[in-house]
């Protein structure tokens, strides 16, 4: 029996978003609360907001668009490392993960999933992320997907150093997870990103599948 864990944020205006990015509006069309015959509403937030994928576009002007994701990476084995106690991830934080020869999609659960599971509201600048080293170790390892449980990849105050690197090489960048309940291991990984044409990225649904009883906690 293979037990699905959702490691998606819900959207909703309460969600810590990032400084200036506009608050997410489910606008109403039409209500039968108000006469209409459908209930229909209109969702205005911005793409880097909650559970989200980041594009080659987001920072390599001649990169790919969320559209273009090969689903190949989004779907398959992933591995969750947990590294907790740390606030800027190092390659040799990686490094010591021992990390199988053939991972390619590693998710990172950090001190950040705490935030989530305490239910956190403000947006928190000093969130754990990875160094400029640590991306450029994803890379060479050949990592085609990474995931991390807070709005950003690299720190709040850096530039986009780690984002060029790790999107300059096509890696798949999948932001906003929560872990909090996930432990370490290896999983089945499903991650699918609206296919929004031209986009630098997009909202996305992501779940693990877990053989039954012995990865969740
Ligand atoms: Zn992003």
């Amino acid at each position: 029996v293979k037990e699905i864990i959702d490691i998606t944020l819900t959207l909703g205006p309460e969600l810590p978003r990032w400084p200036d990015s506009g608050e997410l509006q489910l606008i109403p069309s039409s209500r039968i609360s108000g006469g209409d015959d459908y209930n229909v509403s209109k969702l205005c937030f911005d793409l880097h907001m909650g559970t989200h994928v980041d594009a080659p576009w987001h920072c390599i002007d001649d990169g790919h668009t969320v559209d273009e994701l090969p689903l190949d990476v989004l779907i398959g084995p992933a591995f969750v490392a947990h590294v907790p106690d740390v606030r800027l991830i190092t390659e040799r934080d990686l490094a010591g993960l021992d990390l199988s020869a053939d991972t390619t999609r590693l998710l990172l659960r950090t001190d950040n999933s705490e935030l989530w599971r305490a239910g956190v509201k403000e947006f928190r600048k000093d969130y754990v992320a990875l160094s400029h080293d640590a991306a450029e170790w994803i890379v060479q390892r050949g990592i085609r997907l990474l995931g991390v449980d807070y709005l950003s990849v690299e720190p709040f105050d850096t530039g986009p150093r780690a984002h060029r690197v790790l999107l300059g090489a096509n890696v798949v960048l999948l932001e906003g997870l929560n872990l909090a309940h996930v432990q370490p291991g290896p999983y089945e990984f499903t991650c699918l990103p609206m296919k929004v044409k031209g986009a630098d990225g997009a909202p996305a649904r992501a779940v693990l599948l877990a053989s039954h009883g012995d990865k969740v906690g």
